[in-house]
C-alpha cells in the first residue's frame, strides 16, 4: 500500500502503483486510459467477454494494461493492489470492493479520479448538477448558457463523457458541466466545486442502497444513504450551494455541507424569488441572487417561453442551470440565448403526434414515481401509460396526487400491479387497464386502448415511472416502440 495515494495528484508518483479498474464500462475505460497515461501499472477485470468488453481489452493491452474478463474475473482483488477505481454500477458488498475494504485499500470512482488529475496544474472549475430528476436536461441547459456566453465547455460526468477525458483534452476548458448520479458521488471524497446544485429528491435506486456496506455511519435506511451521497456533492463548494426551495431535503443538505468559508446558498423557485434566490416574476425567469442590488431588485434571465418543452419541472431545471451559470459570471443575455439554442434530448415530454386533437407524448425518460409526477403535473387531462420495474419504489404518493388528471390508465410491464393497486387505493373512479401480455405488442395495445379513451384535448402520456430493462434495451427503446405504435394507429 502507498501512503501517497491518499493526496495524490497527477504529479504523484503513478508509476510505482498498481491500480485496479473494477468494471470496463465507459468510465472504467476512460479512468484505465488515464490510469495508464500516467505510467501507473493497470490491472482492468470484468465478469463480462462480449465482444465489446474483449475490444477494449485489446486497445488497453497494447498500452501495457493487465486485463481479465470473463465469470470469476472480478472475485479476488489482486494481492498488489495499491488503488480501484470501480465503475458506478458496482455494490460496495460486491467482492472485490467489500476486500478493499477490509484490507484498507482506497476506492475511488472515475470522478474521483478526474478530480485528481486535474490537479494540481490543470484545474478547470466543475458546475455540478445532481437531483433524482431533471440532471441530464439541467446540464444540456447549463452547457448550452455557458456556450453562449462564449466560455469553453463540455457536458462530462453521467451524461456520458466520461470527465478523465475532458480532462486529458487537448482542449483547455474554462469550465466543464458536470452530471453527477448518486453512485458516482458515493465513491467520490475530495471534491471541491466551484458550484453545485441538488435539483431534488425523491426514492429512487433503492435497491443499491439497501446494501448496509456502503452505509455511512449514523445512516440506517436505504433512502437516508441515498441522501447522504446525493448531499456529497456540496462538500467543499467554494461558490454556490443551488437548491430546491421546495424541496426541504435539498435545502437541508446546503445546511448541513461543510463548505468554503463565503460560499453561498442560492435558492432556485417557481414562485417570486426572495434575496439570493433565482426564480419566477410574471413570464419571466429571473435572477435575485447575482446582482448586488439583491435587496430590493431582480434582474430578467429569460422569459418562460424560452424554455421548450415547456412544463414546470423544465422552468425548475432551467432556473437551477441560470444559478450554476450566474456563479461563474455568465450574463443574463447568455442564459436565455442558451435556453433558446438547446434542443432537449429525446424520450423527454417529446410530443410525437398529433391526432383528432389528442398529443401523444413521450416521456420515457420519466423511469421513477417522482419524474412521473412532474411529467403528469404539466398536462390537465391525461390517459397514462405506465409500468416497468418499480426499483422497490411506492407510487401511492404519485397516484394521490395526480388522481384529478387521469381520464384513464393502461399499464405495463413486470411491476405493473405495484401502479394497478395504487390506483385502486387512491384513484377507484380512473378506469385502468392492466395489460398481461410481456412482449411488445403490450404497446401496441396499451396505445391502441389509451387513443380509444383519449378525447380532443387530452394528452396520452407516455411516463412509465418506472426502468425498462424488463421489456426493452433501454428507455429510448420504450419511447421509440411508444412512437411507432402511435404512428401505427388507424384512422
Ligand atoms: P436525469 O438525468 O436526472 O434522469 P432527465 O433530465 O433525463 O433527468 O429527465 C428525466 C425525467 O425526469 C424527465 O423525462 C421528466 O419526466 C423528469 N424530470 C425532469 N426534470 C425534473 C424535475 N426538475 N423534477 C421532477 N422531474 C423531472
Amino acid at each position: 500500500m502507498k501512503d501517497w495515494i491518499a493526496g495524490a495528484d497527477r504529479l504523484s508518483p503513478w508509476p510505482q502503483a498498481t491500480v485496479v479498474v473494477a468494471g470496463l464500462g465507459t468510465s472504467g475505460f476512460a479512468a484505465a486510459d488515464g490510469l495508464l497515461d500516467l505510467g501507473a501499472r493497470v490491472v482492468v477485470l470484468d465478469e463480462s467477454d462480449s465482444p465489446v468488453n474483449t475490444e477494449k481489452a485489446t486497445v488497453l493491452e497494447m498500452l501495457d494494461a493487465t486485463v481479465r474478463l470473463g465469470p470469476g474475473a472480478t472475485a479476488t482483488l489482486p494481492a498488489e493492489a495499491d488503488l480501484v477505481v470501480t465503475s458506478p454500477g458496482w455494490r460496495p458488498s460486491a467482492p472485490l470492493l467489500a476486500q478493499a475494504a477490509l484490507r484498507g485499500v482506497p476506492v475511488w470512482g472515475e470522478v474521483e479520479l478526474a478530480w485528481r488529475m486535474s490537479l494540481p496544474d490543470r484545474q478547470v472549475p466543475w458546475l455540478a448538477v445532481t437531483g433524482t430528476n431533471g440532471k441530464t436536461t439541467t446540464v444540456g441547459m447549463l452547457e448550452s448558457m455557458l456556450t453562449a456566453a462564449g466560455l469553453r465547455t463540455s457536458a462530462v460526468g453521467n451524461v456520458g463523457r466520461p470527465i478523465v477525458e475532458a480532462v486529458l483534452d487537448e482542449v483547455t476548458y474554462d469550465v466543464l458541466a458536470v452530471e453527477l448520479s448518486s453512485f458516482q458521488l458515493h465513491w467520490t471524497n475530495s471534491l471541491s466545486l466551484h458550484s453545485a446544485a441538488v435539483l431534488n429528491l425523491a426514492p429512487d435506486h433503492l435497491e443499491w442502497y439497501a446494501d448496509a456496506a456502503g452505509w455511512p455511519p449514523g445512516v440506517t435506511d436505504p433512502m437516508a444513504a441515498y441522501a447522504a451521497d446525493k448531499a456529497r456533492i456540496y462538500s467543499r463548494v467554494r461558490n454556490s450551494c443551488v437548491y430546491n426551495v421546495a424541496d426541504l431535503a435539498t435545502e437541508h443538505m446546503v445546511e448541513d455541507a461543510e463548505v468554503v468559508e463565503g460560499a453561498r446558498a442560492i435558492g432556485f423557485t417557481l414562485g417570486i424569488p426572495g434575496p439570493s434566490m433565482v426564480g419566477v416574476v410574471d413570464d419571466l425567469l429571473v435572477d435575485r441572487a447575482f446582482i448586488s442590488q439583491r435587496r430590493d431588485s431582480a434582474v430578467e434571465l429569460a422569459k418562460l417561453a424560452d424554455v421548450v418543452p415547456y412544463a414546470p419541472h423544465n422552468v425548475e431545471n432551467a432556473l437551477a442551470a441560470a444559478a450554476l451559470a450566474r456563479s461563474f459570471g455568465v450574463p443574463p443575455p447568455a442564459v436565455a440565448q442558451g435556453l433558446q439554442r438547446l434542443r432537449i434530448g429525446d424520450h423527454r415530454i417529446q410530443t410525437v403526434a398529433e391526432r383528432d386533437g389528442v398529443r401523444y407524448v413521450d416521456d420515457s425518460k420519466a423511469t421513477n414515481p417522482h419524474a412521473a409526477a412532474a411529467s403528469l403535473a404539466a398536462f390537465d387531462h391525461v390517459v397514462w401509460i405506465a409500468g416497468g420495474q418499480a426499483k422497490g419504489t411506492s407510487f401511492d404518493d404519485l397516484v394521490a396526487e395526480v388522481a384529478p388528471r387521469l381520464r384513464a390508465a393502461v399499464l405495463l410491464g413486470v411491476d405493473r400491479h405495484v401502479i394497478a393497486d395504487a390506483l385502486a387505493r387512491h384513484a377507484p373512479e380512473v378506469p385502468v387497464n392492466v395489460l398481461d401480455t410481456g412482449d411488445h405488442g403490450a404497446m401496441q395495445q396499451a396505445v391502441e386502448w389509451a387513443a380509444s379513451r383519449a378525447v380532443p384535448g387530452d394528452v396520452v402520456l407516455l411516463a412509465p415511472g418506472c426502468a425498462s430493462k424488463d421489456m426493452y434495451t433501454d428507455y429510448a427503446a420504450r419511447g421509440d416502440a411508444f412512437a411507432a405504435a402511435v404512428a401505427r394507429l388507424s384512422g
